[in-house]
Formats: structure tokens, sequence, C-alpha cells
């Protein structure tokens, strides 16, 4: 049996989750846009999941655009403002955190012409909000960070970051906040676009969502019929909006215990990796509890990675659409030392890890690293 620490790249579904799937894609299969009652029926779950979800995020259902996952979201919200802004700037700034579905975004626009400056990381992990407003300018069109970054976990201020964007009105604030939910209270205040995507917390993969705030103008990435929404062609899932508004209720409403029981998990294998001269601990003292990253000297993230999992450990290097076998451009921008960012993984854990898989794991990694 493995014992599986990598709940930042997926969770599994919750049953009630599974439940409400079951329930919508059986008894509301017929196309949300179709004009009869059977299309009227889907497009009521439709509408009461976003209004669920609306109400969750303290956002306007119309406000929700339905996605395939945080990919589509994120490359909808960077190419979507950006093309849409094309005409006032073509400057965007983003940190060197995001996830490769924005960082890839952004190299594509790069390729295209568009000019993007990454702000600095602090050695606390954040963002230096003294160098985001050196970079901010006129033609800026577009600030992205995330909320939380899934290498490293650590929380970014948001609201900060949203009063300094504030000042320039020509530049929009997208924030990936697709590691953020379920870990940290979300405020979406002064954010123009942000993504989310429920897998992560313990809804279904397959599907995401882009919040854009009302006024924001982005260019669809899928064009097509106006479907429920102009910004998204193609027939929506009923069955996942459905499980999407479930995830993100029992999320909310399982909030405090499930962070609890987090920190605990969490805060004993900082104990233990403390014993442990051969370990670095990367994730800042502050970041979410649920994802802790390490850097084990003398032996490589990706070897690591294998060496566990021959011993049925599941961990991650890097998240998991990264490339391998090259330095966390996280852990490199915060600590600038290639070794440790070579080096460097990350277990993610959850309510739902065991007292005894954490003891199992400790008693694994105690064994690999005194024999490598
Ligand atoms: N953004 C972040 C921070 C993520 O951790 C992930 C997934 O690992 C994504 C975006 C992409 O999400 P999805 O797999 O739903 O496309």
């Amino acid at each position: 049996m493995s014992i599986y620490l990598d709940y930042t790249a997926d969770t599994p579904p919750d049953q009630r989750v599974l439940c409400e799937y079951m329930i919508a894609a059986g008894e509301h299969f017929a196309n949300p846009n179709s004009a009869h009652g059977a299309g009227a029926s889907a497009k009521k779950v439709i509408d009461s999941s976003l209004g669920k979800i609306a109400k969750l995020l303290k956002v306007s259902p119309e406000e929700l655009i339905l996605t395939s996952g945080a990919s589509e979201a994120n490359n909808l919200a960077v190419k979507g403002i950006a093309w849409a802004s094309r005409r006032r700037g073509r400057h965007i700034v983003s940190t060197f955190l995001e996830h490769s579905s924005v960082s890839g975004a952004l190299t594509y626009l790069q390729e295209q012409g568009w000019e993007i400056d990454l702000v600095n990381i602090l050695p606390d992990g954040k963002v230096d909000l003294e160098h985001l407003k050196s970079l901010l300018r006129e033609d800026t069109v577009l600030c992205a960070v995330c909320a939380v970054d899934s290498e490293l976990g650590t929380v970014q201020p948001v609201g900060e970051i949203a009063k300094i964007v504030g000042g320039h009105p020509n530049c929009r604030l997208h924030i990936d906040a697709t590691q953020a939910v379920g870990k940290i209270p979300l405020d979406l205040a002064g954010v123009h676009t942000a993504s989310l995507a429920p897998h992560k917390f313990y809804g279904l993969k397959g599907s995401g969502l882009l919040y854009k705030a009302k006024g924001t103008v982005v260019e669809p990435l899928i064009h097509g019929g106006a479907s429920t929404t102009i910004y998204r062609s193609g027939t929506p899932d009923t069955a996942s909006a459905a499980a999407f508004a479930a995830a993100l209720e029992i999320a909310a409403g399982e909030f405090d215990e499930r962070l609890e029981r987090v920190n605990e998990l969490n805060q004993r294998l900082r104990q233990h990796f403390a014993d442990i001269d051969r370990i670095l601990i990367n994730s800042p003292a502050d970041a979410v509890p649920h994802i802790l990253n390490v850097s084990v000297s003398g032996i490589k993230g990706e070897q690591m990675r294998r060496l566990l999992d021959e011993r049925g450990v599941c961990v991650s290097v890097k998240s998991a659409c990264s490339v391998a076998n090259t330095p966390s451009r996280p852990v490199m921008a915060m600590t600038h030392d290639r070794k440790r960012a070579l080096s460097s993984w990350r277990i993610s854990l959850s309510h739902l890890t065991t007292d005894e898989e954490l003891e199992q794991f400790a008693a694994i990694l105690d064994e690999i690293i005194s024999s490598n």
C-alpha cells in the first residue's frame, strides 16, 4: 500500500462530490443551451451551482466562467487580457513562482512581441513589493501572481498587490488561486481575474473556473456559440458544475478542522526534520501547512522522488507539469542556491493523512538519508 503525500498535485474526490456528479450527470444530461424543458432543467443546475460558488467567493454568478481546469482558466486570463489590451500596451509583470500554465502562456506572448518582467522574490518567498512598484509602467496591461505557489506553498500578499496594481488604471491583476482554495481564506477584492480548480480541493479533474470581475475585458480562447457565456464556447458540463459547487461548499464548511489537522501534521514533520542536519526546509515558516518543500544535501530531488517511490511513498519534484531534472524555479528565486534548488522536492499533506502514514514516511526517509 502506498503512502500518498502528493495532495498538491491531486486530491481524492469526496464521496459527496461524486454523489452530486452522478445525480446531475444522470438526471440532467440534456444540453443546457437547448431551448426545451430538459435543457432548461440542466441550465437550472448550472445556474444554481454558479450561484453557490459565487456566494462562497463573494462575487456575482455572471462573473464566473466554467473551464476545463485551472490551466485553461490561466490561459484565458493571461492571453485573453493581453490580446484584449494590446492597443494599450504590451508589457506584463509576473513572478518566478508561477505554474507552467501561467509561465508558458507568458512565454508564448513573449514570442509574439510582449515584454515580460519577473518581480524579485524575497528570502521569505514573498513578492518584493518595492520591485513590483518599480516594474509597473503606463503600458503594463497585466500583473499575474499566484496566491499560493504549488512548490513552496508561499502565501502572497494579494491585498497589498491589488492596492499597488489598482494605482495603474491600464493594468489588470490576475491571481492563480488554484492552490489557495481550502488552504487560505480567499479575498478577491481588487482582483480582475482568478483561476480555480476543484481537483485540488477534493473535487473532480477536468473542471475549473475563471473569475472575471465585471468590466474586465478578455478575448476568448475558444470561439463559437455564446453558450452560457460568450467567453467560453462549448456545451457546459452540468455535472462538473454541480460537483464543483459541492466541493467548494464542503471545503468552506470544513475549512477550520481540516486546516488544524494539516497544521498539526506539518509541525510534526518540521520537528522531525529539525534533528536531521542534511535536511533544509525550503518552504517559508508561514507557508500553507499543506506544502512542505525540502532539500536533502547530496541527493537530487528526482533521485529522492524515485527512492521514495520504490518504497511506496508518493511525493513530487516541482509541480507535476514542470520539466524534469532542472532546478526548481521558486527555490532558486528564493535562495539563489542552484544545488539546493536541484535537490528540492515537495511533500504535500492532507487532513486525510494518518499518523501511521506520517510515522512510516519519516522512518523510510531516515533510512534513505542514512544509506545515500
Ligand atoms: N495553477 C497551479 C498553482 C497549480 O498547482 C495547478 C495544478 O497543479 C494548475 C494551475 C493547473 O491546474 P489544472 O491541472 O486544473 O489545469
